[in-house]
């Protein structure tokens, strides 16, 4: 349970991940050490619990970034990824390793009060950070994003299709549902409505949201939430920029093309559930 209270102090049976860059640390076995297996230290920060162990994060002290998941490091074990990790372990496992990754990413670029310039203090049990001079307390904030999976009636006798897109950054090769940040004031529904206009040039019906996953690849803090929705004209092609998207198509339900995202993320689970008409 990521973020769930975590009481007392760490133990040496506690699980402790490790964040260098962008990965986290792997004991010889394949799993995330204890507390006891690495050198002591006082910093770590409380990430919830997993199977009832409470867990902590803390960064890599040298800081470096180790160059590829699989890199030896100084304790026995190697470094991994967060997509690699997420397609091999459980979920639980997941969302925890995703926690410690965005825990410790904010935390390094935010040690300074933005009111008042003082360095900021740790706030026990918490992620947070406190300001001493000036008492901003800085919690750690959640960037919402929207992702759609839009589709519109097929010709007479033929599935229905849904539109993907293709971006010019990033896995260039997938094809992808269009998303985008929510901006201050906008709802998700909103939001959804914007990007689709911005992106695609598209008129949608009412979107219905689908689901959520927080995600640790985009930033800190990124919780993506996914909704459905139909073209409100169901003649209209979608028309890109060049910029962001460099292609974008309607694909008929039974004929997606195979450079879809990876089956750990709600972008496939949302393309998924559309395929199988089971939209919940
Ligand atoms: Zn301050």
């Amino acid at each position: 349970m990521p973020g769930a209270g975590v009481p007392g102090p760490p133990e040496p049976h506690h699980l402790a991940l490790v964040v260098a860059g962008r990965r986290l640390l792997l004991g010889a076995d394949g799993r995330f050490p204890r507390i006891r297996d690495l050198p002591a230290r006082s910093d770590w920060v409380p990430l919830g619990t997993l199977d009832g162990v409470p867990a902590w994060g803390g960064a890599q002290p040298d800081g470096e970034e180790p160059a590829a998941d699989g890199a030896r490091t100084d304790e026995p074990g190697r470094w991994t990824g967060w997509p690699a990790l997420a397609a091999e372990v459980s979920a639980p496992l997941a969302a925890l390793a995703g926690r410690a990754l965005q825990v410790i990413t904010w935390r390094r670029s935010h040690r300074w009060c933005g009111a008042c310039r003082a360095e900021l203090a740790e706030v026990p049990g918490e992620p947070a950070r406190r300001c001493p001079d000036c008492g901003l307390y800085v919690p750690m904030q959640l960037s919402p994003a929207v992702l759609v999976a839009v589709t519109r009636p097929g010709p007479a006798g033929r599935p229905d299709e849904l539109l993907l897109v293709r971006h010019s950054y990033g896995p260039t090769e997938l094809w992808a549902l269009v998303a985008g940040f929510v901006e201050a004031g906008e709802t998700l529904e909103a939001a959804v409505h914007r990007e689709v206009g911005e992106e695609v040039g598209l008129t949608l019906t009412e979107p219905v949201y689908f689901g959520s996953q927080p995600w640790a690849m985009s930033g800190p803090g990124v919780l993506l939430t996914g909704f459905t929705a139909t073209s409100a004209d169901p003649t209209a092609e979608p028309v890109v920029d060049g910029r962001e998207l460099v292609a974008a198509r309607w694909f008929p339900l039974d004929a997606l093309p195979a450079e879809l995202p990876p089956a750990y993320s709600i972008s496939r689970w949302l393309i998924d559930a559309t395929r199988a008409g089971t939209r919940r």
